[in-house]
Formats: structure tokens, sequence, C-alpha cells
């Protein structure tokens, strides 16, 4: 008989963590998820774009079978989206085909959760994580558990993370509201001295918006946060409805997931997108392939680093790809407003759409 009380423990049940559950769980392993909140996935964190998995297959050309990783009911998308606009500060935009989902975020989280659940996990909510030592969870009201391997998918403030890791990522403040009106069709991603080393976005529902923006405090002039998104959000008709605000890991994953038997997944490992992002279905292509190697160590002992090795040959190409984007988007989007403008015109569409999607700017770079 095991003398642990599960086999694997997941701190944090969103994307990351449900997926993890999910895809271990499928195969016997006995899975609990401790989250701190209740119900999951809210209060609303999030600007709620994915792209569709057709959109997905584009993106990400070496993740297999995303079928069977994204199956989002109509009940959790607000609207179908197949156009994005990028927008320099002079507010004329630059036109793409884009097929994404503006999600309903809560609906989204609360399903991953049920999909987990189905396939064997169990969930613990209301109940924070205050550390993790050896192979024991502490909780804040005092219980403690054990497991035999320990998954942080608590965000970038996770306690493994925080503890036993000292790589640091550039983190991004993020505010936003949901807004009641109508906004057209098109999602919007704007570029410039409005969201200073960041961006801000529009992203329209089914009715209202997803409106809001992320800045790197070092650029920004002596200027909160709360200033450059009222200014933002201002420039938009109609009643907010909801304020929201969080932050975002903007420098791509880190070195290593796994030491010993824990192992980081989501926003804890930095998996978003710098150079758009994007982070769910980022933190869900990490799970399912954290999940399945946590249920191949149970079954033969497979080590648990084989997680790293296969992430890198589904995301490394479009991961690296992407930090570099930030960094040049970094430096260009210091430049003067007007430059931006001079800057955002048809001979660069192509490059500028390439270093969204994460893609090679160029040949060489
Ligand atoms: C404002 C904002 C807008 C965004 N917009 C988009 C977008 O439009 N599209 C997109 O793809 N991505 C977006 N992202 C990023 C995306 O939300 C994340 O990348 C994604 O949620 C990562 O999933 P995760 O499971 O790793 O972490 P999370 O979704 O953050 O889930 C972490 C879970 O862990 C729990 N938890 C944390 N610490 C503990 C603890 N100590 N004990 C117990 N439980 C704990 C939390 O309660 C939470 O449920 C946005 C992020 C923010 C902040």
């Amino acid at each position: 008989m095991s003398s642990y009380d599960r086999d694997v423990i997941v701190i944090g049940g969103g994307p990351a963590g449900s997926t993890v559950a999910r895809y271990a769980a499928a195969n016997g392993a006995d899975v609990l998820v401790i989250d701190g909140r209740d119900p999951i996935g809210t209060p609303l964190q999030c600007g709620e774009l994915v792209p569709t998995n057709d959109e997905m297959r584009r993106l990400c050309p070496d993740v297999p079978d995303m079928d069977d990783l994204f199956q989002t009911p109509p009940s959790a998308i607000s609207r179908h989206s197949d156009k994005m606009h990028l927008v320099p500060p002079s507010g004329k935009p630059l036109k793409f085909d884009f097929d994404g989902y503006v999600l309903n975020r809560v609906a989204h989280d609360e399903f991953l959760v049920e999909v987990a659940k189905k396939s064997g996990a169990s969930y613990m909510v209301d109940s924070r994580v205050e550390k993790v030592e050896n192979d024991t969870v502490y909780l804040k009201n005092g219980e403690t558990l054990t497991a035999r391997i320990i998954v942080d998918a608590g965000g970038h403030n996770g306690p493994i993370r925080r503890d036993y890791w000292n790589e640091k990522s550039v983190k991004i403040p993020v505010k936003f509201v949901l807004m009641e009106g109508d906004f057209g069709e098109a999602v919007e991603l704007h570029f410039g001295s409005m969201a200073p080393g960041g961006y801000a976005w529009m992203f329209p529902k089914q009715s209202g918006a997803n409106i809001g923006l992320g800045i790197q405090r070092s650029f920004a002039k002596g200027k909160t946060l709360n200033q450059y998104t009222d200014e933002f959000t201002s420039k938009y008709d109609g009643e907010v409805t909801f304020n929201g605000a969080g932050s975002l890991p903007m420098s791509g994953t880190i070195k290593k997931f796994v030491r010993g038997n824990y192992m980081l997944v989501g926003d804890s490992a930095g998996m978003v997108l710098p150079s758009n992002g994007a982070g769910i279905t980022i933190a869900m292509i990490g799970g399912r392939i954290a999940g399945k190697v946590i249920s191949q160590h149970l079954q033969d002992g497979t080590p648990l680093e084989n997680y790293e090795k296969i992430w890198k040959e589904q995301m490394g190409k479009v991961m690296r790809n992407s930090k570099r984007s930030f960094k040049v988007g970094s430096l260009l989007f210091r430049l003067p407003d007007w430059l931006l403008n001079l800057m955002f015109n048809r001979l660069t569409k192509g490059i500028i759409w390439r270093a969204v999607t994460c893609r090679r700017m160029f040949w060489v770079i």
C-alpha cells in the first residue's frame, strides 16, 4: 500500500492544473487538485481571447491532437471572430484574418474542471496552499497532505515556483473592464504609448466587450496603470459592468520545469507567449504533456524530465520566436508614436503579423 495520501497533488485548478489532472487521472493516477478559490475561475482575470482549434494548428504546428485537447463547448464561447486588427497610435489598423473565440472564461474554466473530474480527478476548493516541503503540502487551514508528485499550477506566484526556483520572470500588471455596447466583430490589439512596453486590447463579446491593457512599469514614465487604463477604456462608449486586474509573466518559459518530484505547469513555468499574451491554450498544451508524463512515470518509472523534452519538441520553436519578437517589440514600442505610425504600413504588415503570431520575422531572426 502507498505511504502517500495521493499519487499526485496539483496546486491550482486553472487551465494548466485541470488539464494536468485530466490526463494524469485518465490512466488511473489518484489525483487531487487543490485551489484557493470557490468556485474556481472567479473572479474573472482575463481578456478571454483564444485561437480556435484550426488557428492553433497554424500557430503551433508541432502540437498534435488539438481536437482532443481543446473541446471548448458552445456555452463557454461568447463570440467567434475571424478578424484581428493591429492598431498603432494613429488608430488606423492593419487588418488580418484570425480565427478566434472570445470566451466566457469562467464557464470555460468550470468546464475544464468537469472534464478532469470525469477522468477521475478530485477537487478540494476554498483551500489555499501555504507551502510545500518534501512530499508534504501544507494548507492555510493547518491541514497537511502528502503526494508522490506535486505540481505547481498556481500561476506565477505559485508556492513551489516561489520557494524553490530562483529564476525571475518579467511580470506585466494588467487591468481590464467589461463594457456594455456594440463594438463590431474584429478583435483589436493596440500598440504604442497608450500601453508602454505592453499592449492594449478590445475583444468584442456576444454583448459588450472585454477591454484592457498591460504595461511594463519601467516604461511607464510616472503614470499609473490605472491612469493608462482609464485613458484607454474611455475611448470606448458604454457602461462598465466589471473591473478586473491581474498580472502576466511575459518573458516566456523558464529553463527547468521539473525538480525532483516537483513540476511547474502554466503561468508558474512562464507558459505565456510574450508576443501576444496567449496563456490559456499554452497552459493546456503544457498541462497535457505533464499529465501524460506523470501517468507514465507512475506506471513504468519514465523520468519526469521527459515533460521538458516533449515540451521543447512541441513548443520550443514557437516560444523561441515569441520571446525574440517580444524583445524586438519592447525596443520598437519605446519609439515615439509618430514613428510607430509610420512603421505600421503595407510593407511591414507581413513582418508585424509574423512577430505577433510567433513566427520568424525575417529569414535570419
Ligand atoms: C488580466 C489578464 C488577461 C489575460 N488575457 C488573456 C487572454 O485574453 N487570452 C489568453 O490566452 N490568456 C490571457 N491571460 C493569461 C491567462 O489567463 C493565463 O496564462 C492562464 O490563466 C494560465 O493558466 P494557469 O492554470 O497556469 O493559471 P491560472 O489560470 O492563474 O490558475 C491558477 C489557479 O491556482 C490557484 N492558486 C494559486 N495559488 C494557490 C495556492 N497557493 N493555493 C491554492 N490555489 C492556488 C488560483 O486560485 C487559480 O485558480 C490573461 C491574464 C490576465 C491576468
